[in-house]
């Protein structure tokens, strides 16, 4: 066993580097512990570290990556972790439980859902209770609106995220997804034209996702909201291999007015998080953190003090039918007729409309929290790197990655994959130096991606029916403002149109040559 011994934060004197018998220990045990899901995240991992690579060369280079992982960075991160017994699958924003758990009935044992109402909304997550929460705000009359949900509030993914309310992707980023995919899908069109419409998308994205974030803050403030906010920002530490994508991303901000993305030096990025980097790393400067149950719930109950809303949990909707001049909602509780109906059901879209299959894509993300964790990151702020994400919550830290396509039956089913979670245990102490930390709680949950990467917020028949979706697992930086503009529809209401069909209906997709 070597004899290093390295002082660490809190006094901690750091044991000696772990020996050769514990290095072969952990990689066998990680070696035994894999299971489905781990080898499709290492497929995610494999085309996200070596994009463009022969498949073998990848995977050389890969078992050399986990084997550096294994024997060296991951049993030394391990030194200082222990385990709850067991660890909970429950997403720490919903550990203390659900103010709305079983609503109405764990009060109303008796309650009925209406025969009709003019809007059901399917899914309580941010969507639905943001659509809920205007339609509150911004109907006149007293026409209903129902809010279904089959599990309980925030139970999706609004309920076991990060905690991140986001800008929005940065405004390159989504021009060069979107450029990539019109290659593929357009040959139609002239080089230069398709980089016109991704450029194009990516002002239309930018423009309301800004206006998503501080619609949020705006309402968090007058509403006395009590879901822990705050706006410090979001440090993306993306390496030295890509200092240069960096730079060109920050100076595209610049030239397009979308400015909340720029570079920071790792001296700033310390102060700013705790977190050590290399090079430059980027800055959303307006990002913000938030305990996202609350918000989810805060919303509902805001709605739910006007007698235009009313919300059914437990209650799942089994089928969506076109009536003609309304739509009857079948679930097991009964049918409603709706004249509208919108759906905020998310990665789950596709078990309720096929037709959503390989468009809405159920992708699975992962995360974990530890107490103690005493280490140098800072609260309030977001920290990522291009592997893993790192929050500071309460006495603990909070940390995930992974962006695994699954099937669409598998959505909202919780199965985190034990190995992302150590070699993000293997990571932190270099990012933030060393501490101990007890691990209580590791889940996951699906977030959902179109093909070209840009969300749906519109009809999804002719008729009235809507779609709120693919929001690329940034959905603090589309539900919001998305809900407000399809409550602003159904009413008739005039308003700027941040979600203009041309760039934001599923109907792109058609328009392959
Ligand atoms: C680990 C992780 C970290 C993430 N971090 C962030 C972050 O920091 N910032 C960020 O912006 N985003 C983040 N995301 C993504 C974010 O959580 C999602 O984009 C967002 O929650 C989507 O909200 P939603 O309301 O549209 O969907 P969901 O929250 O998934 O809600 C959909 C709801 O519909 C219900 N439902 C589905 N089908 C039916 C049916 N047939 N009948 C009735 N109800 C139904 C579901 O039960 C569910 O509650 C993260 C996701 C994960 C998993």
């Amino acid at each position: 066993m070597s004899t290093n011994t390295a002082t660490t934060h809190e006094g901690m004197t750091a044991a000696a580097s772990p020996g050769l018998p514990q290095r072969v220990k952990v990689i066998c045990g990680l070696l035994l512990g894999l299971r489905r899901h781990d080898l499709r995240a290492a497929n995610t991992f494999l085309n996200a570290m070596y994009p463009g690579v022969p498949w073998l060369v990848r995977v050389i280079r890969f078992v050399g990556w986990f084997l550096r992982n294994g024997f060296v960075d991951i049993p030394k991160g391990l030194e200082d972790v222990s385990w709850d017994k067991p660890v909970s699958k429950v997403p720490i924003w919903l550990a203390e439980g659900n103010p709305l758990e079983n609503y109405p009935f764990s009060k109303d044992p008796q309650a009925r859902l209406p025969e009709s109402a003019e809007v059901v909304v399917i899914g309580a997550g941010f969507t639905g209770a943001s659509v809920a929460y205007h339609w509150s705000k911004r109907s006149a009359d007293e026409k209903l609106l129902v809010l279904l949900e089959m599990g309980d509030a925030a139970s999706g993914s609004s309920g076991r995220n990060e905690g991140v309310v986001v800008m929005g992707r940065y405004y390159s980023y989504v021009y060069k997804t979107v450029n990539h995919y019109l290659e593929g899908v357009r040959s139609d069109l002239s080089r230069e034209a398709r980089k016109a419409l991704a450029c194009e998308y990516a002002a239309a994205y930018c423009q309301a996702a800004y206006v998503n974030a501080d619609m949020i803050e705006q309402t968090v403030r007058s509403e006395g909201f009590d879901c822990d906010y705050a706006r410090k920002g979001w440090v993306q530490a993306l390496g030295l291999a890509n200092q240069e994508l960096l730079k060109e991303s920050a100076k595209a901000a610049q030239d397009t007015g979308f400015t909340d993305w720029t570079t920071i030096t790792p001296e700033q990025a310390f102060d700013l998080t705790g977190m050590q980097t290399q090079g430059l790393s980027g800055l959303s400067v307006k990002a913000a953190t938030f305990h996202p149950a609350k918000w989810v719930w805060c919303l509902i109950r805001k709605a739910l003090e006007s007698s235009k809303v009313s919300f059914f949990s437990r209650t799942r909707v089994s089928r969506v039918e076109d009536a003609g001049d309304f739509y009857r909602v079948h679930t097991q509780r009964g049918v409603i007729r709706a004249r509208y109906v919108v759906n905020a059901t998310e990665s789950y879209t596709p078990l309720l409309h096929r037709q959503f299959h390989d468009v809405i894509q159920p992708m699975q993300t992962q995360a974990a929290f530890g107490t103690g964790a005493k280490n140098q990151l800072k609260p309030h702020v977001a920290a990522s790197t291009v592997r893993g994400f790192f929050g500071r919550h309460g006495n603990g830290m909070l940390f995930g990655s992974d962006a695994t396509r699954v099937r669409d039956e598998e959505a909202g089913v919780i199965q985190p994959s034990r190995f992302i979670t150590k070699f993000l245990l293997g990571m932190a102490p270099q990012l933030f130096g060393r501490a101990r930390i007890h691990v209580t709680n590791e889940w996951s949950g699906t977030v959902s991606y179109t093909p070209d990467e840009y969300p749906i917020v519109d009809l999804m028949d002719d008729k009235r029916q809507y779609i709120i979706a693919g929001m690329a697992g940034s959905g603090t930086g589309v539900s919001f403002n998305a809900a407000h503009h399809v409550v602003g529809r159904i009413l008739g209401l005039d308003q700027v149109d941040y979600y203009p069909a041309k760039y934001f209906s599923a109907k792109r997709f058609a328009t392959k040559a």
